[in-house]
């Protein structure tokens, strides 16, 4: 068990530049801590926040060493950062994350193989890495089922949905990619996520439920408090906690779970860092998940999570910008965050927007009657 304490006054490094870097960088600074950034990006998100920025790829060694030289600790925004450039960094200053938890998190089928060790619950699933093996595991598994790449996807790419023997030619095309897993295809009721916080000294967190609206694979909505029964509800945060300590993490594990009709959950998937699904806490908890990751991997105890009132966050694409900005002089009681991105191409997140009412549904009327998001998303931007 580490003991250490990051205090105030210090400086802590964020591998990854954007919204999420630049969410922990606001709240850290809140704090007093001082911020050092590593992204390529001259003009980063979180480098626009950042005291020092090392502008840099993220996988390069020598700029990971000389992040990790100004740091007392560092920590990550992002899974797709090679683990020996982390190595690097850990054999020079704290990295609470760890290694091996990165290693995790970044391949599907380790992160499917460590949840299964946990003793919790995922779909039925097997992993491939040729033609031959691809086809026996869909046979084993059954149609429908789903092939995911095990490294690099994210966000629905690198995905393919099989209903026959067909399609098993198309799917052996993502092997290219390297190894995939095939997994059986769930008709969930809800897609759901919890974010669990935990320190180095063990101490654990958890936020409310969020239910969790995509579009084209791409978050949507949160709506806190999740509209699914209170024995859901309890199993889903008791196994985000149980999965944070079974993984030792430190920081925050965002777990994204299916519920299905009758009651069961599966997990899907887990991030080891702040989620998307997880901004609403900015306005919606006493602590945000941001707070609440700077304080877990600073070793300080963690905040309260009780959500104070009902709340919607709905995510602001490229082509939601610009009708967002020229309803923003109507738009009362909005919390609206955008990341500083200068160009907004369609489907890259800009930002989120945060509606606090007496019900969520109050939250999704606005969002509605807003036309917002309603509009052509590729005439919203001329494209
Ligand atoms: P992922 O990249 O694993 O989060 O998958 C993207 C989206 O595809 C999820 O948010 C689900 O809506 C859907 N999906 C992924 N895996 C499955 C599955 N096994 N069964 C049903 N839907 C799935």
């Amino acid at each position: 068990m580490n003991r250490k304490v990051i205090l105030p006054g210090q400086t802590i490094g964020i591998i990854g530049g954007g919204q999420l870097g630049r969410m922990m960088a606001l709240s850290a600074k809140a704090m007093g801590y001082r911020i050092a950034v590593l992204d390529p990006n001259p003009d980063s998100p979180c480098g626009q926040v950042a005291d020092h920025k090392i502008i840099a790829p993220y996988n390069s060694g020598q700029a990971m060493e000389e992040l990790a030289a100004i740091c007392d600790v560092v920590t990550f925004e992002f899974e797709n950062i090679d683990e020996n450039a982390l190595e690097l960094a850990a054999n020079r200053t704290w990295v609470p994350q760890g290694v091996q938890l990165l290693s995790i998190a970044k391949d599907r089928i380790k992160e499917k193989n460590a949840i299964m060790e946990a003793g919790l619950p995922v779909a039925p699933y097997k992993s491939a890495s040729t033609t031959n093996e691809l086809a026996e595991a869909v046979k084993e598994i059954g149609f429908p089922c789903v092939v995911k790449t095990a490294r690099g996807g994210y966000d629905g790419k690198g995905q393919l949905v099989l209903k026959s023997d067909r399609e098993i030619e198309t799917a052996a095309e993502l092997l290219k990619h390297g190894s995939c897993v095939v997994e059986k295809w769930v008709s969930f009721e809800k897609e759901i996520s919890v974010i669990a916080a935990r320190n180095s000294s063990g101490e654990t967190a958890v936020f409310p439920v969020a239910e969790n609206i995509h579009k084209n694979n791409i978050l949507h909505q949160t709506i806190v408090p999740a509209r699914i029964g209170n024995e859901a509800r309890e199993q889903a945060m008791q196994l985000a906690v149980r999965l944070a300590d079974a993984l030792e993490m430190v920081g925050t594990l965002a777990v994204e779970m299916f519920l299905m009709g009758d009651g069961s959950i599966f997990i899907n998937e887990i991030a080891p860092r702040p989620h998307n699904s997880g901004h609403f806490t900015i306005e919606a908890c006493e602590t945000s998940q941001f707070a609440q990751h700077i304080k877990a991997v600073c070793n300080l105890p963690l905040g309260k999570t009780e959500l104070l009132r009902p709340v919607v966050m709905v995510n602001v694409l490229g082509e939601h910008q610009e009708p967002l900005l020229a309803k923003l002089p109507e738009l009362r009681n909005w919390n609206v965050h955008l990341y500083g991105k200068n160009e907004a191409k369609a489907g890259r997140k800009m930002g989120h927007a945060t509606l606090i009412r007496d019900s969520a549904d109050q939250a999704l009327l606005e969002i509605e009657e807003s036309g917002i998001w309603t509009l052509n998303s590729m005439s919203a931007i001329g494209k």
